[in-house]
């Protein structure tokens, strides 16, 4: 038995993906800038891929998505525009998170050498940010709020249509990295007063290399690759068609079927939450309420999450420390320590996110190989008494 319980780091494509995927990686390779029959077919499936992934997150118009190579890309590109469109009125202020991805934090990084000035607000213990702190910080000059839609390691679902809201009738834009809630939790960007949101599709069982960014009608985008006129001038290169079409046939799957696949991941959840909160000296990272289905983050006390996730590699278990991109980093993890886990309890932190493809029965061997595992580490540590 192996069991994959890492789906915040990459999703399994799933079989209808794959069918979707295959006739473009197959006989329709024309280019969809091509006026041939041939690039014309490649041009359909673009437009309705574009008007699927539009109607699934709550755009108003198609042409408000804009196709990417994934989170990473959609997140710097949402970033740098907005700042762009601040700094022609005058505006260098940013409010953000200390929680949010690499993609976002160091795209903010690099603004601030430029001059901007960045405001990242903490979430509380729970790892849920406040609306009203965002409202404090919001000056004339803000350009731009970015806070995401749910946290990838320790799952905090945040009040994002209350921020939209707050950012609405201030006038500010609001970007959400939407990365680890699209296809599992219900989009409405356009009510939810959201101005940018990036998605990327192996989150939600697509292919890698995938990703898309809407930008409400009206807001530019600062183009990050120089080229053709791809994408409205928006993107350039030659679009990934058979990722395109996969990102939008997972979309919609996982979206038809997000109040079935909640229902089914939070018992499994929660029954693998309760397993091992009955490990002692062991925390839940993040609220328990507000989480993604698929999201367990705890903390055992006494342990290196490293030498845990060999361990239980070793009994067949896939799971992670944190966040795949700073796994190989020995740093604890930046979203345990902004919500206030000692640094010590933050070094033996397990992840384990599980989808729709985990059953009960790998739910039990979960909590059982853990227990072993914690045990194991205990009994062999110098220090753990
Ligand atoms: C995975 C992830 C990203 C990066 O997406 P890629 O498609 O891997 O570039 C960004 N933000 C969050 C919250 C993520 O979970």
């Amino acid at each position: 038995m192996y069991i994959y319980a890492d789906n915040a780091a990459a999703t399994r494509l799933s079989e209808t993906e794959k069918k979707a995927m295959l006739p473009y990686l197959d006989e329709i390779y024309g280019n969809p800038s091509s006026l041939h029959s041939f690039g014309q077919r490649a041009k359909d499936a673009l437009d309705n891929a574009r008007e699927e992934v539009a109607r699934v997150i709550g755009a108003e118009f198609s042409s408000e998505i804009t196709f990417t190579s994934g989170g990473s890309e959609s997140d710097n590109q949402a970033i740098v525009s907005a700042a762009e469109i601040g700094s022609k009125k005058g505006k260098k202020h940013i409010i953000s998170t200390k929680f949010e991805h690499h993609a976002v934090l160091r795209t903010l990084e690099k603004l601030e050498k430029k001059g901007f000035e960045i405001t990242l607000l903490e979430p509380d213990r729970n790892g849920i940010i406040n609306v009203r702190d965002v409202e404090s910080e919001i000056r004339s000059d803000t350009a731009l709020v970015t806070v995401m839609y749910a946290n990838n390691e320790i799952g905090t679902i945040q009040p994002v249509s209350e921020i939209g809201a707050v950012c609405r009738e201030r006038g500010v834009i609001f970007h959400t990295d939407a990365v680890q809630a699209a296809g599992h939790l219900h989009i409405d960007a356009a009510k939810q007063n959201i101005d940018m949101l990036s998605v990327s599709a192996h989150k939600f069982h697509g292919p890698k290399g995938a990703g898309a960014l809407y930008a409400r009608r009206g807001i530019p985008l600062v183009k990050l690759i120089e080229g053709g006129g791809q994408e409205k001038g928006r993107r350039a290169g030659t679009e990934n068609i058979p990722g395109i079409v996969g990102l939008a046939a997972a979309l919609k799957e996982a979206a038809d079927n997000i109040d079935k696949n909640n229902e089914y991941l939070s018992r499994l959840r929660d029954k693998v939450i309760g397993g091992l909160l009955d490990i002692p000296n062991t925390i839940l990272n993040g609220d328990r309420e507000k989480r993604l289905a698929g999201n367990i983050n705890v903390s055992f006390e006494g342990i290196e999450g490293e030498s845990l996730l060999l361990m239980l590699d070793d009994k067949g278990i896939a799971a992670s420390s944190g966040s795949a991109c700073t796994s190989a980093s020995p740093l604890p993890s930046h979203v345990l320590l902004a919500i206030g886990v000692p640094e010590e309890a933050a070094r033996g932190s397990l992840r384990i996110s599980l989808s729709e493809y985990n059953t009960d029965e790998e739910a039990e061997y979960i909590i059982k190989s853990v227990k072993e595992a914690v045990e194991n580490l205990r009994n062999t540590s110098p220090v753990w008494a």
